[in-house]
């Protein structure tokens, strides 16, 4: 019996890693050509995916790369007001480390045999009747069970739902600063270790730094249309004119921050936020689920990630309680992910009209002071 996992994000390396514990191999058709083919992101803090990782054998791991400090948080209001500042004491409980996406992905591909990940095959399509998966360059291969991994974007959704991710009114640009430490002492101790959030004006700065070094920062514009980067002014293909531009767009903000504006360096990526339907489910269908953003894509506030792991490890830990009857094993996945995910949309929901309020930043306050 083969299963098929479309996608070596974090949900289907957990998915493949928990399947190998207990003995089943699985094949992972990968898109990307390597591993290291584009930029693997930030950080990412993992709360309940902790479980997922205990579950893949790689929780002693996982704390030796995760990052306590980074639990850090600094709240403050466009005019500079310092709200609130929570620094983590050194013998705090690892609630939610953070950890560096691309550490977190690595960990699981190093935990799986060699041949597991098949790099450089983007699926298309699969032919149900034969149980046959279809990629980009002309090659397919087979399958007993499918599962779509395939993140926000995901084309095997389309085989068990007509829902699409739909823009959430949010548009991001992600700038960042080497090696802050050395290059910008002065905004490094303005940051700290961990979160540094401006929130106000139907705007918001987070910044964050990374294991490397490097602080990287998302300006969020909310209430803004699909097409507002074409609208925004913002001329992509200049980063000089495109941070002079960014600066102009938080006028009245206070001086530290269109400083951290300015020290960034050329790279400036555009990401535009969609989400699925909260709650979205599907009919069981033999043969194909979903894991991971792919099945339930929320807004951007701290779940996405850990419940994508939960996701694989439960799949996983179901299919090695049923070996012999996928059906069984992939309904009572996803009954059980249906509600976990469910209400973990619900209250990232909650958390995002929170943070697009015209007084995100009070709110936010009394959030953390509750
Ligand atoms: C490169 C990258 C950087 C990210 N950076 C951040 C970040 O900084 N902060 C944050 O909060 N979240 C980030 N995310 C999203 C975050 O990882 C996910 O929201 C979360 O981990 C859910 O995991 P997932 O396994 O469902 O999907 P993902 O982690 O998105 O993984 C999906 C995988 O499927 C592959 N794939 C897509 N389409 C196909 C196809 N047709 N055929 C084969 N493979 C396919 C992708 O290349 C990817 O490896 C990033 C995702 C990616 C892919």
């Amino acid at each position: 019996m083969t299963i098929a996992i479309i996608g070596a994000g974090l949900g289907g390396l957990a998915l493949a890693r928990v399947l190998h514990v207990h003995g089943i191999e699985a094949v992972v058709h990968e898109r990307e050509a390597s591993r290291d083919a584009r930029g693997q992101g930030g950080m990412l803090d993992i709360h309940s995916g902790q479980r997922a990782l205990r579950e893949a054998g790689l929780l002693d791991q996982f704390f030796a790369i995760a990052r306590g400090e980074g639990q850090d948080m600094r709240l403050l209001e466009p005019d500079g007001t310092l709200l609130f500042q929570e620094d983590t004491p050194d013998d705090a409980p690892p609630d939610r480390p953070e950890v560096d996406r691309a550490d977190l992905r690595n960990l699981l591909l190093d935990s799986l045999p060699a041949d597991t990940v098949r790099w450089g095959q983007a699926f298309t399509s699969a032919s149900t009747d034969k149980g046959l998966v279809h990629f980009a360059d002309g090659s397919s291969a087979p399958y007993d069970l499918l599962v779509g991994a395939d993140g926000a974007q995901s084309r095997v959704r389309a085989l068990l739902t007509d829902a699409r991710p739909v823009h959430i009114g949010q548009n991001v640009v992600e700038v960042g600063i080497p090696d802050i430490d050395r290059t910008h002492p002065d905004l490094a101790a303005m940051l700290g270790r961990g979160n540094y959030w401006v929130l106000g004006n139907g705007m918001s700065l987070a910044a964050q730094r990374n294991g490397d070094g490097r602080v990287r920062i998302g300006i969020s514009f909310y209430d803004t249309a699909e097409d507002w980067f074409a609208t925004s002014g913002i001329p992509f293909d200049d980063p000089a004119a495109a941070r002079e531009r960014l600066i102009d767009l938080l006028p009245g903000w206070d001086s530290r921050f269109t400083a951290l504006i300015a020290a960034c360096d050329d790279t400036i990526v555009p990401r535009a936020i969609f989400t699925l339907p909260a709650g979205l489910t599907w009919p069981s269908t033999p043969g194909v689920t979903l894991l991971g953003d792919a099945a339930h894509l929320m807004p951007p506030v701290g779940e996405g990630a850990n419940m994508a792991l939960l996701d694989g490890a439960l799949l996983g830990l179901a299919l090695a309680a049923h070996p012999d009857d996928f059906s069984a094993a992939v309904e009572e996945y996803e009954r059980e992910m249906f509600e976990r995910t469910g209400a973990a949309a619900r209250m990232s929901a909650r958390m995002q009209d929170l943070l697009t309020s015209p007084d995100a930043a009070r709110k936010m306050l009394a959030f953390f002071q509750g």
